[in-house]
């Protein structure tokens, strides 16, 4: 039989039903890769055999009568941020320590009601806190690609690391992931995977650990742009449980895949062209246009005026939301406690040994800029600006833009460990340059592979939408993914 795991989902969900093979079988071909590959990728930090085995034979008794829903047998890979029922959910992070909830989020109860089956929980940076899973309490995550002719170890991105690195290299059939500036998008660029940050309010909030409120969603990380249709469409939803959350039908995104771009008109923000961006990144960017544009799109350059201020207003707004949402975690309710002389001194502890560098250094930043004297010059500055970011896009999609182009990072995958970036935080924050600006204005945003560089890692592209328009994301994206027509899978070295 051919390698089960090497199968698309929407093929793997093909051969189910034909009955071409199990459920059990496909499990247990992601379970023998789980187990080959994780100690050299680190991309699992709790794998769910036993349970995962279960669901899978569920899923053939329903699948033998003919039964089950759209994504019934797939195996998937949760990010440790989704609250999992009795399962290990600890935002991969010391503080919550042992902590394993009594419910389970909206999200992964979506995807469970349509038939997916757990393999596990994926390691991410601390509470989504990163670019390039090295803030992770458990290691950082190995990516399964390597530059032509090295042996270094490069990072898969992040936060969601774990689920772009386990999708990459054929550990899962696809993985939730969330983003708050760039988590979903970003990581997927890295690793030559589909990425797709759904419109604010589409996907519940409710049981996954909040980093940012009014910035975090869940979307999917899969391997095409098909695959990651199919999963969005399970994830999304209305939820009486997340006041956040929208009530409008989600519509059959798969459907829309195969759309085309004929007649749609592309922007281009004359922003987004950054100094010191490389000569391939530029390239990429042209040959995206070029492709739309033989497909029947119109391309337009357009002004994003605000962009600029996207970072350094994220920079605010994102760390005084997690300075407030982190709150909870004091030793009382969750995870770890180190005792002290008295209550206070018991908070003290717990946080100090129980939160890492980047997560304590987001947490001072946000209350610092919510304190009594700067909130003025700094939170409410913030969220004027935003509002400036979203009317940007207001009036470009006002002028007859139905989705806009842009580079989804302005670097391939970097080196674990790299010294320029370890050294200056915020040189690791410019990753977020070209993401950000889509969280902060509510918008769905998509990243697609498209390209190498020049050391053969993959490259992506990002595309914008109108609030509520996935589909015609995923039209566009998929008319890229042909016209590239490129293998982006890894060279398996693990
Ligand atoms: N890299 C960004 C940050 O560190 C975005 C993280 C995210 O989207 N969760 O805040």
């Amino acid at each position: 039989m051919t390698d089960l795991t090497k199968l698309s989902l929407a093929e793997a969900s093909k051969g189910l039903k034909a009955k071409s093979f199990s459920a059990t079988e496909l499990t247990g071909a992601y379970l023998g890769a789980i187990e080959a590959a994780n100690g050299a990728l680190n991309a699992y930090v709790a794998v769910t055999a036993e349970q995962a085995t279960t669901m899978a034979k569920a899923s053939d008794e329903k699948l033998a009568k003919g039964e089950g829903g759209s994504l019934e047998g797939i195996p998937l890979g949760v990010k440790d941020l989704f609250a999992t029922k009795g399962v290990h959910t600890q935002a991969a992070s010391h503080i919550l320590d042992g902590f394993k909830p009594g419910y389970e989020s909206t999200v992964t109860s979506n995807l469970w009601r349509d038939g997916a089956v757990m393999l596990g929980k994926l390691n991410m940076d601390e509470f989504a806190m990163g670019s390039s899973n090295e803030t992770s309490y458990y290691g950082p995550v190995v990516s399964p690609f390597r530059s032509e002719g090295s042996n270094a170890q490069l990072v898969p991105g992040g936060s969601s690391g774990g689920s772009a690195a386990a999708v990459a290299a054929w550990l899962c059939a696809g993985a939730t992931a969330t983003d708050t500036g760039g988590s979903i998008r970003q990581p997927a660029a890295f690793t030559g995977t589909v990425g797709i940050k759904p419109t604010y309010g589409r996907s519940s909030r409710w049981g996954t650990v909040a980093f940012a409120s009014s910035l975090d969603q869940a979307g999917p990380i899969a391997r095409t742009v098909e695959d990651s249709a199919l999963m969005l469409r399970s994830m999304a939803g209305f939820d009486p449980k997340d006041s956040t959350s929208v009530d409008l039908p989600v519509p059959d995104f798969a459907a829309a895949v195969e759309r085309g771009v004929k007649g749609l008109c592309i922007g281009v923000p004359k922003e987004y062209r950054m100094e010191g961006m490389p000569a391939e990144i530029e390239k990429l960017w042209e040959q995206g246009l070029a492709w739309l544009r033989a497909e029947g799109a119109t391309v337009k350059d357009i002004s994003l005026p605000h962009t600029k201020y996207a970072l350094p207003a994220y920079y605010i707004v994102a760390p005084a939301e997690a300075s407030s949402n982190l709150a909870r975690y004091d030793g009382v309710k969750y995870g770890l406690r180190v005792t002290g002389k008295d209550i206070t001194d018991m908070y003290e502890l717990t946080r100090a040994a129980g939160f890492g560098r980047e997560v304590k250094r987001r947490i001072m930043i946000g209350t610092y800029v919510l304190s009594a004297g700067y909130f003025d010059a700094y939170y409410v500055k913030a969220q004027k600006v935003r509002t400036l970011i979203k009317k940007d896009f207001e009036d470009a999609f006002a002028a007859g833009v139905d989705a806009i182009l842009t580079p989804a990072t302005p670097s391939a995958s970097f080196g674990i460990g790299d010294e320029t970036l370890a050294a200056d935080p915020v040189k690791m924050y410019l990753n977020d340059v070209f993401t950000v600006t889509v969280n902060m204005a509510g918008l769905p945003g998509i990243a697609v592979p498209a390209g190498k560089d020049g050391q053969g890692l993959p490259l992506g592209l990002q595309l914008i939408g109108k609030p509520f328009d996935e589909e015609t994301l995923f039209a566009a994206a998929r008319v890229i993914e042909r016209s590239a027509a490129t293998d982006f899978s890894p060279k398996p070295w693990w």
